[in-house]
């Protein structure tokens, strides 16, 4: 599942993750003995060599800006952090492979037996549980840009149940 990001961070010890509860109702305490309060603030993820901000919620220190993130704080910036590691391995976001699925007038099922994969292959990228290949990602740049090439691709796979 998802590898979890570097954090980097001007101070503090980074990333701690909860992950038997989600306290994010119990206040807890820093250890350097400072006070935390939730707040959203931007945090830097980076994957290879590449970083994006998102806006992290989580406990947030008050004296040394260490923070702590419950389940669902990690959950709240998954979505993207999955997009942008698709984007810098060189393949395409949920959200752009959905929209040329749709540009292409093909159901989920139509587009993994058409373009490849598999009938599972389409709900599976739109829902970030696995990322499309540059391959797959190629491919739907190319009908992106021009729809009515689906006309030359190989026939439909009838073996892919
Ligand atoms: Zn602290």
């Amino acid at each position: 599942m998802r590898v979890p990001p570097t954090v980097v961070q001007g101070k503090g010890r980074g990333i701690m993750t909860m992950t038997n509860t989600d306290n994010a109702k119990q206040k807890p305490h820093c250890d350097c003995g400072g006070e935390m309060v939730r707040d959203s603030r931007p945090m830097e993820f980076k994957y290879r060599d590449q970083s994006i901000t998102l806006d992290q919620p989580a406990w947030y220190c008050t004296s040394c800006g260490d923070s702590l993130l419950s389940v669902s704080d990690s959950l709240a910036t998954e979505a993207a952090f999955m997009d942008f590691k698709a984007v810098v391995d060189g393949s395409l976001p949920a959200a752009e492979v959905k929209r040329i699925r749709k540009k292409l007038r093909l159901t989920q099922d139509e587009a993994g037996r058409r373009l490849g994969g598999g009938p599972a292959a389409f709900n599976k990228y739109e829902k970030r549980r696995e990322v499309p290949s540059r391959a797959m990602a190629n491919l739907l740049r190319l009908l992106d840009r021009d729809p009515s090439r689906l006309n030359e691709l190989a026939p439909t796979d009838k073996s892919a149940v």
